[in-house]
């Protein structure tokens, strides 16, 4: 009966996006098996911090679009996510879950709060540090570098991160609170609740700056002959860009990854130590 109401949940909310240009065809599909897996095998905590982050950033992403348009040609991807996005922002949670409905451990909820907490905390810093109206500064040198630039951070993309690692933090007490996930069998009680909320929130701060890091160190980077712009992109102005940093596979959706694994790790570590 989960699987069907996971089912019938993520066909309404993956349509709604694909509807509203928040996914496309094949980002819809994978959205639709995620939220079904997170709904059938999980309980209220996992689809609902998928849903946080998903409902959150869409609405970020939308807000002031039109500022953001200048940004197109840099990054690689924007707007519509497509399967592979959708994979790199849940996908990892979606293996936590499912380890966590045949072996239940606290760990891999620890873990998914700190997955989770990073990949929103990611997704605010872009879109809402993109409306920063002073240039952002390389995380390496602490020199200004331009807007959209990959590892590059501002003041209010900072403040972001923050709010977007504690939302995902604020979301797990809250939907542990209404489950009383038996997972943890101790239900209501806040001390608990607190630890995983909190752990959870540090470790997508940590996480958010690790991808800020890397974004800065090895993704890769590229350089338009023709229009002398800097991009994520392979492709510019209809011919191939230069590689001028980085590493040709580190690109965007392999950094969102590992700075999810770093995340959950240290959302899990935090955690243990705590309890
Ligand atoms: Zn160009």
């Amino acid at each position: 009966m989960d699987w069907l109401i996971g089912l019938a949940g993520s066909i309404i909310v993956a349509g709604l996006a694909y509807r509203k240009k928040s996914l496309t065809q094949s980002g819809a599909l994978a959205a639709i098996v995620m939220g079904t897996v997170y709904y059938g095998s999980g309980s209220l905590i996992w689809f609902g911090l998928l849903l946080t982050f998903f409902i959150t950033s869409t609405i970020w992403s939308k807000w002031n679009k039109r500022k953001k348009i200048r940004f197109d040609h840099i990054y690689e991807k924007t707007g519509e996510r497509d399967a592979y996005q959708v994979m790199a922002n849940g996908g990892l949670g979606m293996l936590l879950c499912v380890c966590n409905a045949i072996v239940p451990h606290p760990g891999w909820l620890l873990s998914f709060a700190g997955v989770m907490a990073t990949v929103n905390a990611d997704t605010w810093a872009t879109e809402i540090g993109s409306l920063s109206r002073s240039m952002p500064r390389s995380l390496l040198t602490g020199k200004r570098v331009p807007a959209g630039t990959s590892g590059a951070i501002s003041t209010i993309g900072t403040i972001a991160t923050l709010l977007g690692a504690a939302t995902i933090g604020a979301a797990a007490v809250i939907c542990l609170y209404i489950a009383a996930d038996p997972a943890f069998s101790i239900p209501y009680q806040w001390g608990l609740l607190l630890v995983i909320g909190i752990s959870g929130a540090i470790g997508g701060v940590v996480g958010a700056f690790t991808d800020s890091y890397l974004g800065a160190t090895i993704q890769a980077a590229y350089h338009c002959e023709k229009c002398a712009a800097n991009t994520e992109r392979t492709a510019h102005c209809g011919q191939p860009t230069a590689l001028v940093k980085g590493f040709r596979w580190m690109t965007n959706d392999i950094v969102n990854g590992v700075s999810s694994v770093v995340g959950g790790v240290a959302a899990w570590v935090l955690g243990i130590l705590w309890l």
